[in-house]
């Protein structure tokens, strides 16, 4: 229990048809309302921090927060390194105590992608830390990676298994139709592949871009094998919202842990939906 790496909580999701939430955190309060959420709800979760929240507070302080959440709390949480294809910054935050990275080297040529990958994979495996690859280009803004639809290309799955077998990801993040930040229309997602691709291999399925998903696109997506699904958008939404409201209803208040004690509430709100959504409640 309490901090693990995605290993156990990806494969028991997978066999029992549901996905736990993989949440973006920006700080120490936010990743505590992950935490009072998963527990709450009594339900394994994922705390994921992108690439420039790692460097806005450094590794070991993330790390540490996370750290001592999870060990107060009574069911698994993993940490991991969102969408990065900076190996020394991967580097750093297993050797800092992450217990998930993501190698996004997505937008290299099929061949360097497995190479960085696998490259990773060696170096996370021995310190227990489980890794995510990505194969296809997914639409949208997601750190420094800009990813124009037209740009976009969904994962081949003649490839996907290549890629999966050669790098040995535990978790493989297939470009499928959904995309990073607010969708502009009806998403249209490729099913069929989803299918086609978790059918075929061994690694946990992620789907990234799900904020603004619809909840029959989110089942879907669980039926077809997703098991971990990343949650972004609507947690920065959230933290927003929560704050220009408090403003709104309280002009006067200037005790900031009052402040942060309400936005706190309200993304763990937001994420214990979630939490209902993916048919995780309940399963720590
Ligand atoms: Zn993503």
């Amino acid at each position: 229990m309490s901090y693990v790496n995605m290993r156990d909580m990806l494969s028991k999701a997978s066999h029992e048809k549901y996905a736990v939430g993989a949440f973006n955190i920006v700080d120490a309060m936010t990743a505590a309302a992950v935490v009072r959420a998963a527990e709450a709800k009594r339900a394994p979760a994922i705390i994921q921090t992108s690439v420039k929240t790692a460097k806005l507070y450094g590794c070991a302080f993330l790390v540490a927060t996370v750290k001592a959440l999870a060990k107060k709390a009574n069911v698994p949480i993993a940490l991991h390194l969102d969408h990065c294809k900076d190996l020394s910054l991967i580097h750093s935050c297993v050797k800092a105590g992450y217990s998930s990275v993501m190698i996004d080297a997505s937008s290299f040529p099929f061949e360097e992608n497995i190479r960085m990958t696998k490259e990773v994979v060696e170096m996370a495996h021995p310190h227990d830390v489980t890794v995510e690859g990505e194969l296809g280009a997914i639409v949208g803004v997601e750190d420094d990676i800009h990813v124009k639809e037209q740009e976009s290309h969904l994962a081949n799955p003649e490839q996907a298994l290549e890629y999966v077998s050669q790098t040995g990801v535990d978790v493989f993040a297939p470009a499928i139709g959904t995309a990073h930040g607010i969708y502009k229309g009806e998403p249209k997602i490729a099913f069929d592949l989803l299918g086609r691709i978790a059918g075929e291999i061994r690694a946990a399925i992620a789907i990234h871009g799900g904020t603004g998903l619809s909840d029959e696109v989110f089942k879907k997506c669980i039926s077809l094998g997703g098991a971990k699904i990343n949650i972004s958008t609507q947690i920065k939404h959230a933290f927003k919202d929560s704050l220009s409201e408090y403003f709104r209803k309280s002009p006067q208040v200037y005790e900031p842990v009052k402040i942060l004690a309400y936005m706190r509430d309200k993304v763990q709100e937001v994420i214990e939906s979630f939490i209902e959504k993916f048919g995780s409640e309940g399963k720590a």
